[in-house]
């Protein structure tokens, strides 16, 4: 008998790790499985931030680091957010966690009580409609379509705002789209939330580096809610550092302090190791972070006029990340003469199974017309994968 908690069960699993599993199973049983599902740069770690892994080892970096992070990595974040982001945080509105992922769940836990209300803009990053669940908040969706670039008007979000509106979560450039917002597009966003008090918003910005036209702003730099915003970003996308774990916020400092009161029962100090990775990661800068930009600049234009000559495809081009998110609708209620294509999920397993990709289903980014791709890969798989896509929904017939 199994006696699981209603948090739990109310919990999905996460869709782009249960693709990446789904493809690493097929790739095990000797399938040429070309992985487009999950979010991480295909690059290696930069050496210089190796080295200092390497060092922190020698120096006996082994003990409990303390909770919120250490003194020097946090002065280093507080001194990146001025220079890079525009935006004041001192060391003590720092706090250093295991990934973006465990910083954003932190912050939702410490200022979401249940039946709040947290607006989140779909197409949004699976995990933030789950995180919101597991703090018993109420997720409230807003759409932002393919035909306005994936953005949100400011008049979209006055419609949904209530007295129990708590936060809302933003992300740009974003997961899954790629999209970037402008900064006179942010500023009206800003002020929709300045006219709202009691209202926050949590700004995900942890593909800053990775933009490819315009400039990435950072919603904390409007100072009008400067205190109404936390900051999340990490190491791990723009320095190739996924599986390092470690992530940050900024944050007004009574949040910072309760995400550090929930990390002490919770986690303590993230890895000692990888936090002194981090800090030569943001203290450094060996040219490697501009190389992979450009190979992702050069891998998006690729794919996108790829994938603009099979028929019946939409596309926005993405700014940003490394991710784009066809719409598929085209495709869907056809069939292969035996199975039929109900819904996107339908379509990434149809395109696993038929043309041997990994591509990840829209539906659990509230996005149920489109398939996110990741184009972090090399040039000759994306080439091939967009072939193996085209002549697999050439066989959809509608039959
Ligand atoms: N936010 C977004 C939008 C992401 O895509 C990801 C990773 N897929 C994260 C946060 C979390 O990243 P990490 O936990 O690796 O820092």
């Amino acid at each position: 008998m199994e006696y699981l908690s209603d948090r739990i069960k109310a919990l999905s699993v996460s869709q782009t790790l249960a693709m990446a599993q789904k493809s690493r199973e097929l790739k095990a049983k000797g399938l040429d499985i070309i992985s487009l599902s999950l979010g991480e740069p295909d690059f290696d770690t930069p050496d210089y931030i190796k080295e200092a892994a390497k060092k922190a080892i020698d120096d006996n970096y082994s003990k409990y680091p303390p909770v919120p992070g250490y003194n020097d990595l946090r002065d280093a974040i507080s001194r990146k957010f001025m220079n890079e982001n525009g935006i004041k945080y001192s060391a003590d509105q720092i706090i250093v966690s295991a990934g973006g992922k465990h910083s954003l769940i932190n912050v939702i836990l410490s200022i979401i009580n249940p039946g709040d209300e947290v607006i989140i803009l779909a197409p949004y990053w699976v995990s933030y409609y789950d995180q919101i669940i597991l703090a018993g908040g109420k997720p409230v969706v807003v759409e932002a379509l393919l035909d306005n670039d994936f953005k949100v008007r400011p008049e979209q979000l006055e419609e949904v705002i209530t007295p129990s509106t708590r936060l809302l979560i933003f992300n740009s450039p974003s997961n899954p789209t790629g999209m970037v917002y402008t900064r006179d597009e942010m500023e009206s966003i800003a002020r929709v939330i300045e006219k709202h008090e009691g209202l926050f918003v949590m700004s995900d910005e942890i593909y800053e580096h990775i933009i490819f036209e315009g400039e990435h702003v950072s919603m904390a730099s409007f100072p009008f809610i400067y205190d109404r915003v936390i900051t999340v970003n990490g190491v791990s996308k723009g320095y190739a550092m996924t599986g390092w774990r470690i992530g940050y916020i900024g944050a007004p400092l009574w949040i910072a302090k309760a995400c550090n009161k929930l990390q002490g029962q919770f986690t303590s100090g993230v890895c000692s190791i990888a936090q002194r990775a981090a800090l030569a990661a943001i203290e450094g800068d060996d040219g490697s972070r501009k190389l992979m930009k450009e190979a992702f600049l050069r891998r998006r234009d690729l794919i996108c006029s790829l994938l603009g000559e099979i028929p019946g495809i939409k596309l926005r081009i993405p700014q940003g990340a490394f991710y784009v998110m066809p719409d598929i609708s085209f495709y869907l209620g056809k069939s292969d003469g035996g199975k039929n294509i109900g819904n996107s999920d339908d379509l990434a397993m149809y395109l696993l199974e038929k043309a041997q990709v990994a591509v990840v289903g829209g539906d659990a980014f509230g996005a149920p017309n489109c398939i996110r791709i990741s184009y972090a890969n090399s040039d000759h798989l994306l080439v091939e994968a967009v072939k193996r896509i085209k002549s697999a929904l050439t066989l959809l017939d509608g039959k």
